[in-house]
């Protein structure tokens, strides 16, 4: 017996042994592969660095058999679209993974470490776009390759939706939409770029979120334009004034509370966890989602969930320091609640500004209006599964972006998307996605490509 329970010991120990050197292999083959990605510099404006990437990638996709791979050259910069047909067709439309490889400008001198050269300090995978949006990405197509070399066999085609400039045009998201629907359509999208989790210090875990609806993205320009003159002859009107007040005016609107399926869910989760006097707002602003004034305590907490928010982002005047101004500019940026117009943002501008100043949207700076995507529950519950293979019990909290991404020329378009995600962060630690020293937690990393993988088999397997 005792000689028995020592062979298997050792078999054991073995095994172990065997195990953990394999899974650090792994491991460091998954951050060879973010490192490689990361230290591409796919910053808008350059399209060399796209079609490294897109070469990067498509060498993956085709190692591991995925050899459909379209890479499409526009707008000066670079697309790419993978499918994997369905091993066993069972009929069901394809599912689309969505993610996006340009990164936001780095100003190396202002960084701690040169942004395109990647490095791993404190737990954290640090570099340019490593947050925003390439571990995701780079977390696909490894989930994707291990898939693959397990055997799975998709009962659906997965498309990917690898687009290169989510952060400055959104050109690939509403072609791929558009003119390239026939090779993105899909029953739904899961994407990359909007989900995800977060886990306290002691590694209990907070939560993961379901993104299933944006806030609408638009500019307005504001403009006092006056015959001017000498200032030494000052008048009543005055571009400079008209402008101020307009602005002002603006300051001090608030636009009407209003909720919808997404908030009202987030809110209910949010309010079931909080006992203190967050919790107590988010209750009383359920139970009368009308009530201006509960809104505005919560968006002072906890700004853009409520309503409609625009604020003054840019400012220009005059001409010489003696001339009375002939013009007065300012920008304000609008994150406009879903189902509300970006015409009548416009017009609620306009009587704010009152007649000596002209409200008109800037062409081009919106994303399109959309609905949120109706939460279905074959999704949350495979959500839930997926991440619970890691957090057994984890939430996960639909919610509305306060941001605007991809998804919404996806959603404009009849194509419902959820942000997913299986990558997690630390509560309370900052990760400098569009800032400085931007990282993700390396654990994190790693762990979301199991959840995606589980997540695949359950939504693209039965
Ligand atoms: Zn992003």
């Amino acid at each position: 017996m005792g000689q028995k329970t020592l062979f298997f010991a050792g078999l054991l120990a073995l095994t172990a042994a065997t195990n953990a050197q394999a899974q650090s292999a792994q491991r460091s083959a998954e951050r060879d592969l973010f490192a490689k990605i990361v230290e591409i510099p796919t910053v808008d404006g350059q399209p060399a660095e796209f079609k490294k990437l897109t070469a990067l990638l498509s060498a993956e996709f085709r190692k591991a058999g995925i050899t459909n791979v379209i890479v499409k050259d526009h707008d000066n910069t670079q697309t790419l679209i993978a499918r994997w047909p369905a091993a066993k067709p069972s009929g069901k439309k394809p599912i689309l993974l969505m993610a996006h490889m340009d990164v936001v400008a780095a100003k190396a001198s202002d960084w701690k470490y040169p942004p395109f050269q990647f490095r791993e300090e404190g737990g954290y995978y640090l570099g340019r776009g490593s947050n925003d949006n390439k571990a995701a990405l780079t977390g696909i197509v490894l989930a994707l390759q291990y898939l693959r070399a397990e055997k799975f066999e998709p009962t659906r085609d997965i498309i990917v939706l690898f687009t290169g400039d989510e952060e400055t045009t959104g050109n690939g998201a509403r072609r791929a939409a558009n003119q390239w629907r026939d090779l993105i359509d899909a029953e739904y999208a899961l994407n990359g770029d909007a989900g995800g989790g977060t886990v306290f210090p002691d590694g209990r875990v907070e939560g993961f979120g379901i993104q299933i609806a944006e806030k609408t993205y638009a500019d307005f320009r504001m403009t006092a334009v006056n015959r001017g003159g000498h200032s030494s002859a000052p008048r009543p009107d005055n571009a400079i004034y008209a402008l101020a007040n307009a602005l002002t005016a603006v300051e001090r609107h608030r636009f009407p509370a209003m909720i919808n399926d997404a908030t009202r869910a987030s809110f209910e989760m949010l309010a079931k966890g909080d006992s203190g006097q967050y919790g107590e707002l988010l209750r009383r602003f359920l139970a009368d989602p009308q009530d201006r004034e509960t809104a505005d305590l919560l968006e002072a907490m906890d700004p853009g969930s409520t309503r409609t928010r625009c604020v003054a982002t840019m400012l220009s005047g005059g001409h010489a320091p003696n001339a009375l101004p002939q013009k007065a500019e300012a920008n304000v940026n609008c994150r406009i609640f879903p189902s509300v117009k970006i015409e009548d943002v416009r017009q609620q501008l306009q009587s704010l500004a009152g007649p000596d100043v002209t409200v008109s949207a800037i062409e081009g700076s919106q994303t399109p209006e959309t609905a949120p995507s109706p939460m279905r529950d074959d999704i949350l519950q495979a959500y839930r599964a997926a991440v619970g293979t890691r957090f057994p019990n984890a939430p996960v909290l639909p919610f509305q972006s306060a941001g605007a991404t991809d998804g919404a020329f996806l959603r404009a378009a009849g194509i419902p998307v959820y942000g997913f995600g299986g990558l997690w962060g630390i509560v309370g630690q900052r990760e400098g996605a569009h800032g400085l020293d931007e990282r993700v937690w390396a654990e994190g990393f790693h762990g979301q490509i199991p959840i995606w993988m589980e997540m695949l088999r359950r939504v693209a397997g039965t």
